[in-house]
């Protein structure tokens, strides 16, 4: 419906597209990063090409009850399940505050449609495939075509290989390379002691679609992440005991969860037997015959070949400027979306597809490449005094709206709007106070009425 095609938000300092340089891009990836990515490239005016392994756009929130062959995901010949989407899946943000920021994520009638302000997983796809179709994005992505290898030319360029199921592989050339490819695919799973000698079954919360399986069983899940919370929710329906083993856990929350018969909270797993015993640093134990980890995921790139210039070590992909750009490769190389944990996936993915876009067409400078390599080892350095483990080093966490700030002010935009900052705080105190129904019962309608009345500016 062209009717509802928004206005661009930031379009005072944006050059017609014939002044600015005009670069061949390649979009890795066509989830909410890889679309984002692709309009606003467009929008400055380069030519895009959105490489894109499944056959829709959506990544992870194409929800899909296959699991792959290894439920742990360590076995590397495996075939990827790019979602890890569970079934009674709904957002952990409220809707206005997590859709992009000119394409408000309102409410729509219509058939499959579901209007909860934390909507299930398969309204956020249709509002990926509705972002698509409005901008036209679908244009621009071949589907079913893996990059199987992308690295540098010698005339500067990116040389990319990818693969469709019924072509040989394709070689081609590019300016610059934009990594959108999704980082909830490769499960991290940290060492337990006595792990390998025991005997129960166990999968990663990327393998875990519903509680079927777990029917009767008694359960460990293993984090405190919102899929740990959630999960352990949903497996408590069905099973005999749910006991979760969160290592940040408050000592006054240790015990019975309140409002639940079959649910625990222990502190960290301290070790695991051969008999199925497992006992929790607390001093508590229990029998259990199936492990959940919800402990999170790796950064892969397999198909990158930076010639060391950009490396994953200990979950640190770096260097790069502002989780951005590899200083010695930009702006010829980027990623969009590597941030995780208390973000605004959707707007930040926004914020900086804008600035990869404009420093590729010139309109944005960057420092030098040695300003940048400085400030990414201040950055590091800062890290290290802090006592943040490099893992952590994408863990934005108290560092969120002024790195949004930052690269709104870089891109000539205005910033993260207040009213979603206020929700942002709104939400995650409403969290603490109503873990169990904070999705449904909220105090926070005078920021979703300011939310409602800006996005009266993105619509025509
Ligand atoms: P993805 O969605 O993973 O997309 C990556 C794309 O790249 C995929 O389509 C994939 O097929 C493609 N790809 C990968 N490798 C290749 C290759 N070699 N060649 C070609 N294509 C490739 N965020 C929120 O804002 N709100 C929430 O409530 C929320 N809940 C979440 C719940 C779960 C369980 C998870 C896992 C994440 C959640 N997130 C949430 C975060 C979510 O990941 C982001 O919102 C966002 O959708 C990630 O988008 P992406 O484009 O970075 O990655």
């Amino acid at each position: 419906n062209k009717a509802n095609i928004p206005v661009a938000v930031c379009t005072a300092k944006r050059p017609s597209v014939a002044s600015g340089v005009r670069r061949h891009v390649a979009v890795i990836g066509a989830g909410a990063a890889g679309l984002v990515a692709a309009r606003e490239l467009r929008r400055e005016g380069h030519s895009v090409v959105v490489l894109e392994r499944e056959k829709e756009v959506g990544g992870t929130w194409v929800y899909t009850p296959e699991v792959e062959s290894d439920p742990l995901g360590l076995d590397p010949k495996r075939r990827i399940v790019q979602s890890s989407m569970y079934e009674s899946l709904r957002t952990n943000l409220p809707r206005e505050m997590m859709g992009f920021r000119d394409y408000p994520f309102r409410r729509k009638e219509g058939k499959g449609r579901d209007s909860r302000r934390f909507p299930g997983h398969r309204e956020v796809l249709m509002y990926l495939q509705d972002f698509s179709a409005d901008f036209g994005i679908g244009d621009l992505v071949r589907f079913q075509t893996e990059v199987v290898f992308a690295g540098l030319a010698e005339d500067g360029k990116w040389r990319v290989t990818s693969q469709s199921p019924l072509s040989r592989p394709l070689h081609e050339l590019y300016d610059a390379l934009v990594v959108c490819n999704g980082h909830y695919v490769q499960p991290r799973l940290p060492h337990i002691p006595g792990i390998d000698a025991w005997p129960g079954r166990q999968i990663h919360s990327h393998n875990y679609r519903t509680s079927k399986p777990f029917q009767d069983q008694v359960v460990v899940i293993i984090g405190g992440s919102s899929s740990a919370v959630d999960i352990s929710r949903d497996v408590a329906r069905v099973a005999k005991e749910v006991h979760i083993a969160d290592r940040s856990v408050e000592e006054d929350k240790l015990g019975k969860v309140i409002g639940h018969e079959n649910l625990w909270l222990h502190s960290k797993i301290n070790s695991i037997h051969g008999d199925g015993t497992m006992v929790f640093d607390d001093g508590s134990a229990v029998r259990a015959n199936f492990i959940i980890h919800c402990t999170g995921y790796n950064y892969g790139f397999p198909f990158l070949e930076t010639n060391g210039e950009v490396i994953v070590d200990d979950n640190r992909v770096g260097p790069l400027y502002k989780h951005v750009f590899p200083p010695k490769l930009a702006p010829w190389l980027s990623f969009v979306g590597l941030p995780w944990k208390r973000v605004l996936p959707f707007p930040m993915f926004e914020l900086q597809s804008k600035w990869i876009a404009g420093v590729l067409s010139n309109r944005i400078a960057l420092p030098s490449k040695e300003d940048m390599a400085k400030d990414v080892e201040a950055f590091y350095s800062l890290l290290e005094a802090s006592n943040i483990p490099k893992r952590y080093t994408h863990n934005l966490g108290p560092f969120l709206w002024d790195y949004l700030k930052w690269i709104a002010d870089q891109c000539g935009c205005p910033s993260i709007e207040e009213w979603r900052k206020q929700m942002y705080i709104a939400t995650t105190k409403n969290k603490v106070l109503r873990p169990e129904s904070f999705r449904d019962e909220w105090e926070d309608d005078d920021l979703v009425l300011e939310a409602e009345q800006d996005f009266v500016h993105y619509l025509i």
